[in-house]
């Protein structure tokens, strides 16, 4: 599997890792565009959004209840963040393993795009 996302989850690529279990890695972003740029990253090779489904999302939920977990550790839960995923070419994925950015120690911008 040549998935740089399930090789850092395998622990084959070393990375800066701020929480795990057994289902979930997040990890610092290597190009951060905040002073909190972390990637959360279930251990299964889900390639994206679009293939979330009802087999697969308990992984998930726990992602989405380990999020203000991470924000309290990192001290951006007062501050506030932001999280997000993106999907296909035209959403700018480049890494097709499925990944929450959790981004935040800034005002971010007001737009999404
Ligand atoms: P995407 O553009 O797919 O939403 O986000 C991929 C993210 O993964 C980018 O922000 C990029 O900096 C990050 N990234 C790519 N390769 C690595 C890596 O090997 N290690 C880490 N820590 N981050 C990576
Ligand atoms: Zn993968």
């Amino acid at each position: 599997m040549s998935c740089i996302f399930c090789k850092i989850a395998n622990k084959e690529i070393p990375s800066d890792c701020v929480y795990e279990t057994e289902n979930i890695i997040a990890f610092r972003d290597l190009n951060p565009q905040a002073p909190v740029h972390i990637l959360i990253v279930p251990k299964i090779h889900i390639a994206s959004m679009n293939d979330i489904n009802s087999e697969n999302s308990a992984v998930i939920s726990e992602i989405f209840e380990t999020v203000n977990k991470i924000a309290e550790q990192e001290d951006i839960k007062d501050s506030g963040y932001r999280v997000i995923s993106n999907c296909g070419e035209d959403g700018c994925q480049s890494v097709q393993h499925l990944h929450f950015h959790l981004v935040g120690g800034r005002k971010l911008s007001e737009t999404l795009s």
